[in-house]
């Protein structure tokens, strides 16, 4: 037998079962099987003293007699308790419904082991329905062990496939499989102290205490982590390898200069640190593919214009790309701001732009006469043709897949360089899973003289005091957002949930004294943009829209936030939402509205968005408490790996070694010709890799 082997003909299974065991579990040949971990393990390496149990949170296993039955009936049901003692106190045990058996089966004096887990109220101890068996019997194949338990669908327990059956499938199938070929390099077990892949599997099921159990996760967990990293690493180094990069030698030249005068401000350590690195970049002759992290408000758009005139300084094209017209047109405005008094040619292209002016811009493009280019998507999309593009920088990166991005460079001698810009921040274990093909700069540090947003959590009850606050700030010039939840399953309850907003809103801020504009996902995106710009001029203090202000509008004059429903969102939604106030220099506030009545993870979102404005800490805790698979908070989540065992939010120093190990190995051998059954494996990762790469 081999890891290939089918299970269907292992004794006890049969064509039935083994049917079963594919459709609920996919299980179908031994690997499968031998990589379908135990959800928990249960002590039973020892036998535990009443008197002397260590805490509740594990299963212990006790001899013992019962001395007494009592049966107890209420309104609200019947329960049987049983007196169970050893040699050195007594405990209950309790059985709720069904018991009718236990009495006949154990009868008083007799004696037996329990296993299970105990619960104490004041010194006494109590089990509620412990695994229970003859002392006699029990012992006869007592066998010393940490006990797997497997989670088994219950439609199998009917077939009798339960943790008990997956036990002695695998006991069989450890007595008799031959060598696992272990794919990892000997030299990286060793320099890890990894147990071999055979060992690893064999003790994740069955260890002889938790320590071994321990060391048994950290080898399939490394592999789950090098597996992942492989294919990431090996795209980077190809890159490397295959696509030159424009080289832009000439440094701080005639544009920058220039440029740089105008700004009111200086630019902030990290700003100046997130330069550098794109500038060792673009100068290295290789093609830049650096992921740009920085927080709301963190002043991306400068490093990125620097970035680009780093290209044009050296005689080449530039183009920037925005998630949405609105802000590609802001891009457009502020960056022509701080470029005046230059020749630099900037010019904006979006889906409506009129055909008259966009054939004028095509055309230059062409010819060379246009030195930036800011648009929508839409800019790659229709394949612009430019005369040299030297550089892309693309805004408000979660949108795009890992597939999206290969689109992007596709292969060929010279490639522009390329710089991706997001705000929301994740951890650095995400950053290197999703983006692992990228290099990753952070600029983590906002300029000086930032207001603090300040965040305070409004019940429905507490409604009219939030209203009445936001009524003084209107009357002091402020503006203010208010943002309805998105109901992504219907356009038609979206809209109704709007209006009702509206109504709501009007009702308290009426007409003639305060005016109120609303945007929602039915209007045409040159009225949304009419809107927006309504609000920016002033024209309404309050706008009211789903979450289409999401991504990076700035209105400085707004400072203050409304999030209604915020149990609905994501910590790093409600994050970015928030980023939308605190930026000009008014203090600032974000109002979070929810029911009375909020679920235990809501509440603590809730704590964690008012106790701080850190994007990084938000984002590491968003993955303690929700995973990698949702952390984006939107539904455009990118390119999420499966582990089973793995996790981002603690395995960072696990994650660090397998990537480093990953690169090591290909950068020596980067077709992995020397390691056929490493190939072997990634090729099967590889797969699932680009399955579960959903395109945003
Ligand atoms: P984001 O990182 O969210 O895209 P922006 O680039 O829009 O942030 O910058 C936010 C604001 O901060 C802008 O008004 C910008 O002019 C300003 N800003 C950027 N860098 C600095 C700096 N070093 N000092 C002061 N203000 C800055
Ligand atoms: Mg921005």
């Amino acid at each position: 037998m081999d890891i290939d082997s089918p299970i269907r003909y292992l004794p006890g299974v049969g064509p039935k079962k083994a049917d079963l065991l594919e459709k609920y579990l996919q299980i179908k040949t031994v690997e499968d099987l031998l990589y379908y971990f135990p959800f928990k393990h249960i002590d039973k390496s020892k036998f535990y003293e009443l008197n002397s149990i260590p805490t509740e949170d594990i299963h212990v296993l006790v001899k013992g007699r019962i001395i007494d039955y009592q049966e107890i009936v209420t309104e609200r049901g019947k329960r049987l308790i049983a007196k169970f003692v050893d040699k050195y106190a007594i405990a209950e045990i309790i059985w709720f419904n069904n018991y009718e058996w236990i009495q006949k089966f154990f009868p008083i004096g007799c004696e037996v082991v329990i296993c299970g887990k105990p619960s104490f109220f004041f010194n006494s101890v109590s089990f509620v329905h412990p695994e229970i068996e003859h002392h006699d019997k029990f012992m006869k194949n007592y066998i010393p062990c940490l006990e797997p338990n497997y989670s088994i669908p219950e439609k199998l327990k009917e077939y009798s496939i339960n943790s008990k059956f997956i036990r002695k499938l695998l006991l069989y199938v450890f007595e008799n499989i031959g060598e696992i070929i272990d794919p990892l390099p000997q030299d990286i077990i060793n320099r890890h102290n990894l147990y071999p892949l055979k060992d690893a599997l064999k003790y994740i099921h069955f260890p002889d205490n938790y320590e071994i159990l321990k060391k048994a996760k950290e080898r399939l967990k490394f592999d789950e982590l090098f597996f992942s990293q492989l294919p990431l690493v090996k795209l980077k180094i190809e890159r490397n390898n295959t696509i030159k990069g424009y080289v832009f030698y000439k440094e701080n030249d005639y544009y920058t200069k220039i440029v740089y005068k105008n700004l009111h401000f200086t630019l902030t350590k990290a700003q100046i640190k997130v330069l550098q690195e794109i500038r060792n970049d673009v100068v290295s002759g290789k093609q830049m593919n650096r992921l740009l992290q920085g927080d709301v408000g963190s002043g991306k758009t400068i490093v990125a214009l620097f970035a680009m005139l780093m290209g044009v300084d050296n005689g080449y094209q530039a183009c920037l790309m925005a998630p949405t017209e609105i802000l590609a047109k802001q891009h457009f405005v502020n960056i022509t701001e701080i470029c005046k008094n230059t020749e630099i040619k900037i010019s904006l292209l979006t889906g409506s732009t009129k055909p008259k002016e966009r054939t004028e811009i095509l055309e230059n493009l062409a010819n060379g006469t246009i030195n930036i280019l800011i648009g929508t998507h839409a800019l790659i999309e229709e394949r612009v043709q430019f005369k040299n593009l030297g550089i892309i920088v693309i805004d408000e990166q979660q949108r795009f897949g890992v597939a999206q991005r290969a689109q992007l460079w596709k292969k060929s001698e010279y490639e522009p360089h390329i710089l991706i810009m997001t705000a929301t921040p994740i951890p650095r274990t995400l950053a290197l899973t999703q983006y692992g093909d990228l290099d990753v700069s952070v600029i983590d540090e906002l300029p000086p003289h930032r207001v603090q947003v300040k965040t305070i959590h409004f019940s429905e009850n507490q409604r009219l005091l939030m209203f009445n606050l936001v009524k003084q700030k209107i009357k002091q010039g402020d503006q203010v957002f208010v943002v309805f939840p998105l109901i992504y399953e219907s356009e038609k309850l979206n809209l109704q949930n709007i209006q009702e907003g509206e109504k709501l809103y009007k009702k308290f801020f009426p007409e003639p004294e305060y005016s109120i504009i609303t945007v929602h996902g039915q209007m045409s995106t040159a009225e949304k943009d009419s809107a927006m710009q309504r609000f920016l001029n002033k024209e309404a203090q309050i706008l009211i829209s789903t979450t289409v202000i999401e991504v990076g509008v700035d209105v400085p004059n707004a400072t203050i936030m409304i999030i209604e429903n915020a149990e609905r969102y994501g910590l790093a939604q409600l994050h970015q939402l928030r980023g939308r106030v605190g930026r000009g220099k008014k203090e600032s506030y974000c109002f979070l509205i929810t029911p009375v009545n909020l679920s235990k993870e809501a509440m603590k979102r809730i704590e964690i968005i008012t106790s701080t404005t850190n994007g990084f800490e938000i984002a590491q805790k968003d993955l303690e408490m929700r995973g990698p698979g949702e952390i984006d908070g939107t539904l455009q989540s990118g390119y999420t790996f499966n582990f089973k065992l793995a996790e981002l939010s603690s395995n960072e120093n696990l994650l660090s070694k397998a990537r480093e190990e990953a690169y090591n190995l290909l950068l020596v051998d980067k077709d992995l010709i020397n390691y056929p059954y490493l190939l072997q494996k990634l090729k099967q990762w590889k797969n699932e890799i680009i399955d579960w790469c959903k395109i945003g």
